[in-house]
C-alpha cells in the first residue's frame, strides 16, 4: 500500500509539473505573439506617416536595414518596393491573406512559418490613402524554437521536480501511513486509543476488533471449561468403578455391572469427543463444499431407517410425508443435520409417541409429541453444551452439542431454523433451505 501511495503522489507531482510547464510556455508564447503583432502594427503606422511626407520610395528606403521588412504593393498586387529583396524578383502579392484583407478592410494581418519551422513571419498590411498597400513584417522565434531554446532549462526543472516529488511523496506517505502502523500494536495490547495519534475514523474499527477478539477469547475459555467439565464427569465415574473392581470389593454380578458402567461412560466420552471434533471441523475455514444435488426425502428416509430400532424400543412411531424440491448442498452434512433432529425427537419424546418428518418445497420439519422446551430456553438450545433438561439429556447420552452442529450446518447452507415448542405437547423444528 505504501508503495502505491508513494507512486500515486509522485505521478501526481510530475503530471502537475509538466502540465504547469506546458501552460506557462503556451501562455508566454501567446503573450509574446500579441506583443509582436502590436509592435508591428505600431511600426507600420509610423512608416505610413513618413510615406505621406515625401517621395514614397525614398522615404521607405530609409528603413532598409531595420529588423523589420517593408513592402509596398500596388492595388493590383505588384510589388513596387521591398526593403530586403529586389521587387522585380517578387511575384504578385494579391493572394496573400494580409494583402487581401487590407484591400477589403483597410488592414490585414497574418503569421506564416518561414522556410524552417524554427521561425515565423508576422505580417501587418495597411491600405494607404493612395490605395497602395504598405506591409511591414518581422521574423520571430516560433513556439518550437522557443521550446528548443528552453529545453535544457525545462529538463533541469523536470529533474528537479522528479527529485522533489519523490522526496515529498515519500515523506507524505510516511506521515499518512504511520498512524495506521500503530493498529497492530494497539490490537495486541489493551492500550487506550486516546493515547495514540491514529485517525479518529479508525477508532470504531479498532474497538470493534477488540470486542470481537475479547468475545472470541471468552467463548474459547468457556468452551474449554465446558469440555473439561463434561469429560471429568464420566472419567470420575470410570475411575471410581475401576477402583472398586481393583480393590476386589465388587464380586460376581457387581463386577459385570461395573464393567458395563465403565463401558457406557466410555461410550459417552467417545460421543462427546467425536461431537467436539466435528464442531471444530465445521469451524475450520476449509469447510466441505456444497456441490451435491440433494433429495431431502431420500436422506430423511435413510435417517429414519438408522434410528427406527431405537425408536421402536420405546414404541415411538416415525412417519415421513410430503414432497421436497432438490437442494444444492453437502450430503454428509445434511444427513448429520436430519439425524440429529430425529435423534433428539426420539430422546425427548414420551414412550409410544409420534415423530413426523414433513417435507414441503425446500423446508424440512421434524415434529414430535415429546416433553417440549420451556419458552425461555428456546433461544439458547443452539448454544454449545446448553441443555434445557439436563438430567434427561445426560440419561439419554446427550452431549449438548447436537443442535450446535445443526445450527452450524444450517448456516453453512444459508438455511434458517425455526423452533415451535409447547411443554408436554411437543416440538417442531423446521429448517428452511434457500
Ligand atoms: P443434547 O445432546 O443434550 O440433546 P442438543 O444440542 O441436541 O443436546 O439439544 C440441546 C437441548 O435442547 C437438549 O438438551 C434438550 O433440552 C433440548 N432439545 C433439543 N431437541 C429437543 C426436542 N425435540 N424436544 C425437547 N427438547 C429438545
Amino acid at each position: 500500500m505504501e508503495r502505491k501511495i508513494v507512486l500515486s503522489l509522485f505521478y501526481m507531482g510530475i503530471v502537475t509539473a509538466i502540465v504547469g510547464i506546458l501552460i506557462t510556455t503556451v501562455s508566454y508564447y501567446s503573450f509574446f505573439r500579441k506583443e509582436v503583432r502590436e509592435n508591428l502594427a505600431h511600426e507600420c503606422h509610423l512608416v505610413a506617416q513618413c510615406y505621406d511626407r515625401g517621395d514614397p520610395i525614398t522615404e521607405l528606403d530609409r528603413f532598409t536595414g531595420e529588423d523589420f521588412r517593408i513592402t509596398l504593393i500596388e492595388k493590383d498586387g505588384t510589388v513596387v518596393f521591398e526593403s530586403a529583396a529586389d521587387p522585380q524578383d517578387m511575384s504578385n502579392h494579391l493572394d496573400r491573406p494580409e494583402i487581401k484583407s487590407a484591400i477589403e478592410n483597410g488592414t490585414g494581418t497574418d503569421t506564416r512559418f518561414s522556410d524552417t519551422i524554427g521561425t515565423e513571419d508576422y505580417y501587418y498590411a495597411l491600405r494607404l490613402d493612395d490605395g497602395n498597400i504598405l506591409r511591414v513584417s518581422i521574423q520571430a522565434d516560433s513556439i518550437f524554437s522557443l521550446f528548443e531554446r528552453s529545453l535544457v532549462i525545462i529538463l533541469i526543472i523536470i529533474i528537479g521536480i522528479i527529485i522533489v516529488s519523490l522526496i515529498a511523496s515519500m515523506k507524505m506517505t510516511d506521515k499518512l501511513v504511520s498512524p495506521l502502523k500503530q493498529i497492530p500494536d494497539l490490537l495486541k495490547t489493551n492500550k487506550s486509543v486516546s493515547d495514540t495519534d491514529i485517525y479518529p475514523e479508525i477508532i470504531p474499527l479498532v474497538v470493534e476488533i477488540r470486542n470481537v477478539r475479547n468475545a472470541q477469547s471468552e467463548m474459547r475459555q468457556e468452551f474449554t471449561a465446558n469440555v473439561s467439565h463434561e469429560l471429568k464427569t464420566p472419567l470420575t465415574s470410570i475411575a471410581g468403578y475401576a477402583e472398586v473392581i481393583e480393590n476386589g470389593m465388587a464380586k460376581g454380578e457387581d463386577c459385570i455391572k461395573f464393567a458395563g458402567k465403565i463401558r457406557s461412560e466410555s461410550a459417552r466420552m467417545l460421543t462427546l469427543i467425536s461431537d467436539i471434533i466435528r464442531l471444530s471441523e465445521l469451524d475450520s475455514v476449509e469447510s466441505d463444499t456444497l456441490s451435491d444435488d440433494i433429495d431431502l426425502i431420500e436422506i430423511a428416509e435413510e435417517c429414519r431407517e438408522q434410528l427406527i430400532h431405537t425408536a421402536e424400543q420405546r414404541g415411538i412411531h416415525i412417519t415421513l410425508s410430503g414432497e421436497a424440491e432438490r437442494i444444492q448442498g453437502n450430503r454428509t452434512e445434511i444427513h448429520e443435520l436430519i439425524y440429529n433432529l430425529v435423534d433428539n425427537a426420539i430422546k425427548y419424546n414420551r414412550d409410544n409417541g409420534n415423530i413426523e418428518i414433513k417435507a414441503s418445497g425446500k423446508t424440512l420439519a421434524v415434529v414430535d409429541t415429546g416433553i417440549g422446551i420451556p419458552q425461555e430456553s428456546i433461544p439458547r438450545i443452539f448454544e454449545r453444551f446448553y441443555r434445557a433438561d439436563k438430567s434427561r439429556s445426560r440419561a439419554k447420552g446427550g452431549t449438548g452439542l447436537g443442535l450446535s452442529i445443526v445450527r452450524h450446518i444450517a448456516e453453512h447452507h444459508g438455511a434458517e431454523i425455526s423452533v415451535d415448542s409447547t411443554e408436554n405437547v411437543g416440538t417442531a423444528i423446521s429448517v428452511i433451505f434457500k
